[in-house]
């Protein structure tokens, strides 16, 4: 019989690449053709709509149900002229992937006809059973009813499926007693809080004319591509998003011949097709290529405003999905499909931005608004330095797990890269002498601050928060993750630290310092205190390991302990007075969190018994019942012990692997139960991080051992190298 291994290298020898025609060579032709627009509504929305929604967008003013009732209306008249026939409420519960449920525009009429409705009320909010989607308690199920609503800062889009299209209305998740179910939700009050912090701290000291500011990001996704066949013949896979067994291949990514690398035709293809269908959602894609492991891409967009740039990654890893389909790849998004090969990130390049257009985390050869630069500067690094756990806990996830401290990632330790030229401002700062950076600064009254040419290429790779000239880049991120968990811890405890730095400040200035002098007071002093949380050394390193230990740094490297941080004293103020989680949505979420280790953890486990016990086991028994005729028929023939002593040796190194996988599999059943069975959820998911997890290890090692020994024919999952390179 064939296996599905064997059919599935057949299968991908002879795939044929999709062809696909973009609308148009120019994408400015089709770029935003699913988006409802500001021109489209423009030609849509009666004058009236058309401004109470461009306030709400600018402002973040309510709209009331009159005029919900007419954008509704016009929402449905541009849907229906482009094919629509269905609509839905678009949300993002703590699932991680985005949920929808369909409506129809269709309603039946009394007399018998049915004609095309879209209410305002419909529009603003909708209620869908909650009672599937994570609540970690918060609702009973006699009232699990949840709301979803509009949010009109991020625009309506078109969903195209091949038989279909729906209008899809990104909106907030709350229960029915108004605590946040999703992510959108503290985001966007996270965003409110530093946009306001932003705006006050220009107010007071650098400038008068800054009335609002917005917070940027650009997301740059990495990702692996896997032929469909191998997917299906391996299901780790299909189940996890990883493999959970596999034998490293002789060529890895040692040659480094990936990186940058030409693009093999079926992968352009598919590139091709995704991008076309992101800009006509308004995604703008600007780059893409190959990333350092085998078969590893990345694209990034534009950067975008916080919350648009999250909807904008989120829709664009559902549409990555759908796509691939078309091209018969699967996109693996986990953070470690392959171990031993680099795993993927999600880099979160960070800025704040003001009305006035100025990048307040870019320095300028202006040595006068340089103070203002540097007092964003210091502050990010203040508030990372004091929040560094929480922060950590942000981007932790079962799948992060894997990739934090391993092969080519920056470890589980949060430290902060400026470069060496920043260093020196900054030192030169504590001892109160103008750096020799290119100083013109003793010609104006702020004679501490420096002018400030950055040298673009100093970068460093191996930092988990680094900065980039003009941004910071979380790049721990993970590449499955939702970045707006990241989101809401890093511009929280900016708000809450520009709103320290404003107190302190000010109290300095009412004791009589002079303005620049107050500033540059308080920043020394964040600096001082902060200072041990910068690193400009190689973030892959041991030497830094042990470094970090000695400054006091953490390096938590399981998951449900690193989410701890959520529910610290300090945690819990700073996310109640800031107003973006009350103690019972922290509570939620924390245990939602835990959960779903648990749940990610006990699906593997149970896969990884599976798997051994009725795919590994078995090929290792068979190749032993080969070898066992072989040494029977050497003796029938007359060969001597001597003769059959490699294929004795042999039969006795797989029996071991075998006992070894067994035996392992067997604690790894009792363990689950025990884990299963805990007090609480964490100390359910401390289990199954302590005792069920470290059981993988011997079982994998041994299953790869085979892999090793037991002849090709008989091994039925697809090969590293055949998942990995062929194409
Ligand atoms: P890299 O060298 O890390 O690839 P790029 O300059 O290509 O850096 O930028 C990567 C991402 O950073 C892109 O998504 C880009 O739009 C984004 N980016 C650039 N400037 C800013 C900014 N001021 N704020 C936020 N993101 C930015
Ligand atoms: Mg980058």
């Amino acid at each position: 019989m064939l296996t599905l291994r064997s059919k599935a290298l057949d299968t991908v020898q002879n795939r044929k690449t999709v062809t696909v025609t973009p609308p148009s060579t120019r994408v400015s032709e089709y770029f935003n053709s699913n988006v409802f627009t500001d021109s489209s509504m423009m030609e849509f929305l009666p004058k009236e709509a058309y401004k109470a929604v461009s306030a709400a967008i600018k402002n973040g003013e309510k709209i009331d149900r009159a005029i919900a009732d007419q954008v509704a209306t016009g929402m449905k008249n541009w849907a229906i002229s482009k094919g629509v026939s269905h609509y839905t409420h678009w949300f993002q519960p703590l699932t991680g992937a985005t949920a929808e449920k369909h409506d129809s525009f269709f309603e039946p009429t009394e007399d018998g006809r049915a004609i095309e409705k879209f209410a305002g009320g419909a529009l603003v909010q909708q209620e869908p059973d909650a009672s599937s989607f994570p609540n970690g308690g918060i609702r009973n199920t006699f009232e699990a009813r949840g709301y979803t609503a509009w949010d009109p800062s991020s625009p309506a889009f078109i969903m195209e499926g091949s038989n279909g299209k729906t209008l899809c209305i990104p909106t907030i998740f709350v229960s029915y007693t108004g605590e946040a179910l999703d992510y959108k939700a503290p985001l966007l009050k996270a965003l409110n809080a530093v946009e306001k912090a932003v705006v006050n701290v220009c107010n007071s000291y650098f400038d008068k004319n800054v009335n609002k500011s917005w917070v940027s990001l650009g997301i740059e996704q990495e990702y692996f591509l896997v032929d469909e066949a191998m997917c299906v013949a391996r299901p780790d896979l299909m189940l996890t998003g990883r493999t959970l067994i596999g034998l490293s291949p002789e060529k890895g990514q040692q040659l480094e011949d990936h990186y940058f690398g030409s693009i093999p035709p079926r992968v352009y293809d598919f590139m091709i097709d995704f991008e076309t269908e992101c800009y006509k959602l308004g995604i703008p894609l600007k780059t893409r290529h190959n990333e350092v492991a085998p078969s590893q891409y990345e694209c990034a967009p534009n950067f975008e405003e916080v919350n648009l740039a999250i909807d904008h990654n989120q829709l664009l890893m559902d549409v990555m999905e759908k796509v691939a389909l078309r091209h018969k790849f699967k996109v693996l998004l986990h953070e470690k499909p392959f171990a031993g090969i680099n795993g993927s990130g999600k880099h979160n390049n960070w800025s704040l931005i003001t009305s006035t257009g100025t990048n307040l985390l870019a320095p300028t050869a202006n040595p006068e608004s340089n103070i203002q630069f540097l007092s964003f500067f210091v502050n990010v690094i203040k508030a990372v330095h004091d929040h560094a756990d929480l922060l950590r806990a942000s981007i932790a996830s079962a799948g992060n797990e894997h990739r934090l401290g391993a092969n080519e990632a920056p470890p589980a330790i949060m430290s902060i890269f400026i470069g060496s030229q920043m260093t020196e401002v900054l030192e030169s700062l504590l001892n109160n002498k103008t750096s020799n950076n290119k100083s013109k600064a003793a010609s104006i009254n702020v004679k501490k601050i420096p002018e400030i040419l950055l040298d673009n290429t100093d970068r460093n790779r191996t930092s988990p928060f680094a900065f980039t000239g003009n941004k910071f880049e979380f790049r721990a991120v993970g590449s499955s993750a939702n970045c707006a968990n990241a989101m809401i811890v890093l511009n929280t405890i900016m708000a809450d630290q520009l709103n320290k730095f404003k107190a302190e400040t000010d109290a300095l200035i009412k004791k009589g310092k002079k303005k620049e002098d107050a500033i540059l007071e308080v920043l020394k002093g964040y600096y001082k205190a902060s200072k041990k949380i910068l690193f400009e050394g190689n973030g892959y390193s041991d030497e830094w390991v042990k470094e970090a230990t000695k400054r006091g740094l953490n390096n938590i490297k399981n998951t449900p302990e690193a989410l701890n941080a959520y529910i610290s004293t300090s945690s819990k103020n700073l996310f109640v007075k800031n107003e973006i989680f009350n103690e019972v949505e922290l509570n939620a979420r924390y245990e939602i969190m835990q959960e779903l280790y648990v749940k990610k953890i006990d699906i593997e486990a149970k896969l990884l018994a599976q798997l051994a016990i009725s795919h590994v086991i078995p090929a290792g028994i068979a190749y032993q019942r080969n070898l066992a005729e072989n040494v029977k028929a050497m003796k029938d023939a007359g060969l001597s012990k001597a003769d059959t002593e490699v294929q004795v040796n042999m039969i006795k190194e797989l029996a071991q692997h075998i006992k070894t996988i067994s035996i392992n599999v067997s604690k790894l059943q009792v363990e689950l139960e025990k884990a299963h069975h805990q007090a609480s959820t964490h100390k359910s998911a401390m289990a199954f991080s302590s005792k069920v997890k470290p059981l993988f290890e011997p079982i994998r090692k041994s299953s790869d051992a085979l892999e090793f020994l037991v002849d090709d024919e008989l091994w039925k999952l697809p090969k590293y190298r055949e998942m990995l390179f062929v194409k």
